[in-house]
């Protein structure tokens, strides 16, 4: 079968390798929708492979259709039309019991995907513990919308739930690529009064404002800190949400932050060996603001929760889609447009 791969560093190419083999609790996916993300591109341009394997097969946001089954999988069959979430963790380890399933044999590594096995870029796919990590997808779900479920709906609506938006807050989202758009509806659905979203281009400041954000803010039109104060009465806000920017940002943000305030980061610093905070605005260590961090919870039940404010109408999912792409082949010009981040571009998706 084919697959798009990991070559090497900074190398990506087409290989053929053997359709992956159905372990008695896996199951085998032949997809139908894939989307590259920005850690693909971190993954092969970047700093982010945490493996040593050549020629890895990339991707991890899918849905896709069952073909095979193990022995001991018992809530699907193959014809089943499902959401393959971007972490797939084994449930089975003790990271995982303390509901931190993303780390489930080390930092980042329920991620499976690529880090321990091949990617889903193929013409076909292994899902470990398919019991727990499959997800229906109801009739009335789009493959458009379904596939942006997988990872950036989980990882966006995380940003907002790390920073515990409560109803009425002020919230602040660094990044409106595909990932903040999803903080922004995060937060929107949280309860967040008023959403100042910091991006520039203009498909996704489109985008930001019908996902809930009230405000903009381009950081190249002068200094965001002081932009957030000016826009707040100089108070700041009482939330963040990092998904963008660089390793200034988080200062940034903790500067806009009044006390007692907490910031939820999903934004990955590739390549950076620190990140500097200033000192003056976490109070000198005393400011009661606390910064917190993670990767995206995968799983099914989260993704069945997720993919219901869908089916009911509530949430439309598809809208990071720019550009759409119908061709197995069409793989290889998606992941270099994510790569190159051009000024239409939200999210590339090859729909199947
Ligand atoms: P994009 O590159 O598409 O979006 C980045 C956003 O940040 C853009 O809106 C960009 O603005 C904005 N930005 C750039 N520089 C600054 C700055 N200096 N200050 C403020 N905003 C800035 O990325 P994605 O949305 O695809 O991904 C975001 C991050 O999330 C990546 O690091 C990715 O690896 C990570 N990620 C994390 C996951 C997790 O589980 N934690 C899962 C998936 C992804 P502009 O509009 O000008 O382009
Ligand atoms: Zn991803």
């Amino acid at each position: 079968m084919k697959g798009l791969a990991r070559i090497d560093q900074d190398v990506m190419d087409w290989v053929e390798k053997d359709k992956p083999k159905c372990g008695p609790y896996d199951a085998i996916v032949r997809p139908i929708a894939l989307a590259p993300c920005t850690s693909d591109v971190h993954i092969v341009w970047g700093n982010a492979y945490m493996s040593d394997a050549p020629n890895r097969i990339l991707g991890h946001e899918s849905t896709g259709v069952v073909e095979e089954v193990g022995d001991f999988v018992t809530d699907f069959k193959p014809g089943d039309r499902v959401i393959v979430p971007a972490i797939t963790p084994n449930w089975n380890r003790v990271p995982s019991q303390k509901g931190f399933g993303q780390h489930c044999d080390g930092m980042g590594t329920g991620m499976t995907f690529i880090t321990f096995k091949d990617g889903t870029f193929a013409e076909y796919f292994n899902v470990n513990h398919a019991d727990g990590n499959l997800a229906h997808l109801p009739d009335n779900v789009s493959l458009d919308q379904a596939v942006m479920i997988s990872d950036m709906m989980t990882t966006g609506f995380y940003g907002a739930e790390l920073a515990e938006i409560k109803p009425g807050e002020t919230v602040a989202v660094f990044g409106i690529g595909p990932v903040g758009l999803m903080g922004v509806a995060g937060a929107h659905f949280m309860g967040a009064s008023r959403i100042l979203a910091v991006g520039s281009r203009p498909v996704s400041v489109k985008v930001a404002k019908e996902y809930g954000a009230t405000e903009i803010v381009d950081y190249h039109e002068g200094d965001t800190v002081e932009q957030i104060m000016d826009l707040t009465d100089g108070e700041g806000v009482d939330k963040v949400v990092v998904a963008g920017g660089n390793a200034n940002t988080v200062g940034e943000a903790l500067s806009v932050l009044k006390v007692g305030g907490i910031l939820g980061n999903v934004n990955h610093y590739d390549g950076v060996e620190s990140i500097p905070l200033p000192a003056l605005a976490w109070g000198a260590g005393l400011a009661d603001k606390t910064i917190r961090g993670g990767v995206c919870p995968g799983g099914r039940a989260r993704m069945e929760q997720l993919v219901k404010l869908v089916e009911y109408g509530r949430f439309d999912s598809s809208k990071l889609i720019t550009h759409r792409f119908t061709n197995f082949d069409d793989l290889y010009e998606a992941m270099i447009l994510m790569r190159d981040k051009p000024r239409d571009l939200i999210k590339p998706a090859v729909i199947l």
